[in-house]
């Protein structure tokens, strides 16, 4: 029990309490809302990310098939060549080229398995990362229909927590209001605080022996309030 001349004051401290806390609730849920859609576009970015890191190995993989078949031409044409050629110069020529050719088609072939075998990974990488997301996303989803059902849910715990400070406004006398609304448009909530102790409940330093005694007894029209910090001091019974 707080000493009788703050009791409608400290009703009124409680339910504003519970509206702050309220409100700070509803606050924070869009950020809650908002970092499980940056999860989920994360993931979202990670199957992209794979699947052009494998369309691009495909890609790479086409140009070089291209290469292949167009120096298999060449080499094909360097032959027919050779048939023809009667000097003796021009046939070791044609030989060098089509030697030149059959190497090029070697390389070519090499780097193919290189990137086919690159291609199997991004597709596995592909498949884990849409897959993590499958199977993620009804969590994710589900969460978010949750905090905003929260969110609708303290919308209205919110107004009827205002309507119950509103209420509770009128019973607490004129100078008391006066100073708790000073106080309360601060930070550094509670307002009003306990003095049991000797100490100030607010910043925890010490109170002057006449304002303990102001607090624990009341004399009918002063407040006790702490000289440091200035919250309202109430005794706690
Ligand atoms: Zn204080």
């Amino acid at each position: 029990m707080a000493a009788q001349s703050l009791e409608k004051l400290l009703v009124l401290q409680e339910r504003d309490s519970k509206r702050l806390n309220f409100e700070q609730q509803l606050q924070a849920t869009p950020r809650e809302i908002a970092a499980i859609e940056a999860k989920v576009a994360a993931e979202k970015g990670a199957i992209e990310a794979a699947k052009s890191e494998w369309h691009g190995l495909e890609s790479k993989k086409k140009l070089l098939e291209i290469e292949i078949k167009s120096t298999e031409e060449k080499v094909g044409k360097y032959r027919t060549q050779q048939a023809q050629v009667r000097k003796n110069d021009e046939y070791q020529a044609l030989t060098h080229e089509i030697d030149n050719g059959l190497a090029a088609i070697g390389k070519f072939e090499e780097e193919e398995i290189g990137v086919m075998f690159q291609i199997d990974e991004a597709k596995k990488r592909f498949a884990v990362a849409e897959a993590e997301l499958k199977n993620n996303i009804a969590g994710y989803e589900g969460k978010i229909r949750t905090l905003r059902d929260r969110e609708k849910n303290l919308r209205e715990n919110v107004k009827e927590a205002e309507g119950l400070v509103a209420a509770a406004r009128p019973d607490v006398p004129a100078n008391q209001i006066k100073i708790y609304d000073r106080l309360a448009a601060r930070p550094g909530h509670p307002v009003c605080v306990t003095a049991n102790g000797g100490r100030c409940g607010g910043c925890h330093l010490k109170v002057p022996t006449h304002l303990e005694v102001l607090a624990k007894n009341g004399n009918g029209t002063e407040i006790a309030t702490c000289s440091q910090c200035g919250r309202i001091l109430y005794w706690q019974f």
